[in-house]
């Protein structure tokens, strides 16, 4: 049991005030597994005064990159001590199973030192040749951030938000989901025992509520959200009546399109990593997968018989692949969309329904649906759930018109015999990302900007950084040259 009583507000552990508490439950025991304290509105209000103070006030946002990347880098030293704890903790809150959050524990320290060599080829400061003289162009951090974050990855998204915003020189005030704040507490140890500078780093525990008063403070500067459509959908409004900068990522109904003839022997398990891993729960899941009418019963084969060599029970358990889902609201969503997807006709080839011998816990086998148009409710709504749907097509005309047919536009993928003809069709999909041939998700590097309902502007790479940064441009009287710089 994972119980505390503070809140990590402005680099200080403090005393909760309010006496609301978040109740984390087991998604695989159904056990309390952790209780933790809701920030009141004076706790966010404390929260953004030490970031403004920080950024304001503090040397922060004039530390050079270097400095900078120093901190961040003690603070991934301190951060992995507690490895086994944060690893456990995320399989506590939300059921991931161990093989998953091991690895996205892992990618921490890889994805901070891209984003600091991504940094590294920002131009903060260049000397233009302006209308009449030189300009000087410098770019400056935005400001405070405050950072909303989705329970379904929680360390990982949450530092999705803080590794930029705080390379940039922003500090930031963080609300996790109220589904999975345990793990949250880590950073926070980890940014004292890193020595980070008061105020950089504050994290506020709550729901709606709580993310609602963060993002409308005055003493904010620009707000990074993920998480569902609709909560974007409001955190944008409320970021427009204030005329204050917002990204967001957002949710996907992505398509892996396999061309028609591909050997899919080779990429078998990237289909199905793509399409199912965390049970689904991963905003660029490729769950419609897009294959050519003479191929679907032997793809389909292949990929039924993997999925019934895969574990699916307790999470903790090293081998496992497939946890429960995260809540038993989102249990309940997902057996509704399997409902929906038979009552549209189509035919389920695996799982369906709860696993056998799990009295406790949230579990849904992993479902694969064929028969499936494309207009049904399960190839159009986002699920977030272990299901599958398999759609074919005539010719690769139609399988991309079928990828593109969504209101969404986050990933995707594409396997083929030959990879330059894949990437040509990935070239065609209308999304932010796309996978060829069992490349990485989410970018692999390059940026990751959804399209569509999917987001808006970007995160990681050079594209991402950029957000956290505001151009200032220093005009030279008519004929004046400045020594470049
Ligand atoms: P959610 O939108 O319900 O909540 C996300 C976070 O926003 C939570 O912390 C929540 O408390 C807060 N929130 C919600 N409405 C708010 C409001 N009006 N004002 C302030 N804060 C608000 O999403 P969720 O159910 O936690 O997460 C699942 C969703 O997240 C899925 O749609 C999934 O696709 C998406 N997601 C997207 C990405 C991505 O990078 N694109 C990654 C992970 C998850």
């Amino acid at each position: 049991m994972f119980e505390r009583e503070d809140h990590f507000i402005g680099g200080a552990w403090l005393p909760a005030a309010g006496s609301e508490v978040l109740e984390v439950v087991s998604p695989s025991t159904e056990d309390i597994v952790g209780r933790v304290p809701v920030a009141t509105t004076g706790e966010v209000d404390a929260a953004v005064a030490a970031a403004r103070r920080a950024f304001d006030e503090g040397d922060w946002p004039r530390l050079s990159l270097d400095e900078r990347a120093a901190y961040l880098r003690r603070f991934v030293d301190a951060l992995e001590t507690r490895r086994e704890q944060a690893i456990t903790l995320q399989t506590d809150e939300m059921g991931a199973t161990r093989k998953f959050a091991v690895e996205n524990f892992d990618g921490i320290r890889p994805s901070l030192e891209r984003l600091i060599s991504d940094a590294g080829t920002i131009k903060f400061r260049e000397v233009r040749d302006g209308v009449v003289g030189d300009v000087v162009v410098v770019l400056e951090p935005v400001g405070v951030v405050a950072g909303v974050t989705p329970w379904n990855s929680p360390i990982a998204v949450e530092l999705s938000k803080i590794f930029p915003s705080l390379l940039m020189g922003c500090p930031i005030v963080v609300k996790p989901a109220p589904e999975c704040p345990l793990s949250a507490y880590l950073i926070g140890e980890a940014a004292l025992d890193a020595g980070l500078p008061e105020g950089l780093i504050s994290i506020v525990n709550g729901g709606v509520e709580v993310g609602a008063h963060l993002v409308e403070h005055e003493g904010v500067d620009f707000v990074t959200f993920t998480g569902s459509p609709g909560g974007g959908r409001a955190i944008a409004a409320a970021c427009a009546a204030r005329l204050r900068g917002v990204t967001l990522e957002l949710g996907g109904k992505s398509a892996a399109v396999v061309l028609p003839g591909t050997d899919m022997t080779p990429y078998v398990p990237a289909l199905i990593g793509g399409s199912l891993r965390n049970s689904g729960q991963i905003c660029v899941s490729t769950n419609r997968v897009v294959v050519h009418e003479d191929d679907r019963d032997r793809v389909v084969g292949q990929l039924v018989e993997r999925l019934s060599a895969m574990k699916v029970g307790d999470p903790h358990e090293p081998d496992t692949d497939f946890g429960p889902v995260a809540a038993e609201r989102q249990r309940d969503i997902v057996e509704r969309f399997i409902a929906s997807g038979l009552a549209g006709g189509a035919k389920v080839v695996a799982g369906g329904g709860r696993p056998a011998g799990h009295d406790k816990g949230w579990y849904v086998e992993p479902t694969v649906f064929v028969d499936v148009d494309n207009k049904m409710e399960i190839a159009q709504e986002e699920i977030f759930g272990p299901v599958l749907s398999v759609i074919t097509y005539a010719d690769v005309d139609e399988a991309v018109a079928i990828a593109n047919d969504s209101k969404y536009g986050l990933g995707g993928a594409v396997f083929g015999n030959d990879t330059e003809e894949a990437l040509a069709v990935a070239e065609r999909i209308v999304t932010g990302t796309v996978q060829v041939n069992g490349g990485p998700a989410a970018g692999g590097g390059g940026p990751f900007a959804g399209r569509k309902q999917s987001g808006l502007g970007a995160e990681r790479a050079v594209e991402g950084l950029e957000s956290f940064l505001r151009p200032k441009s220093m005009a030279l009287p008519a004929g004046y040259r400045q020594a470049a710089g």
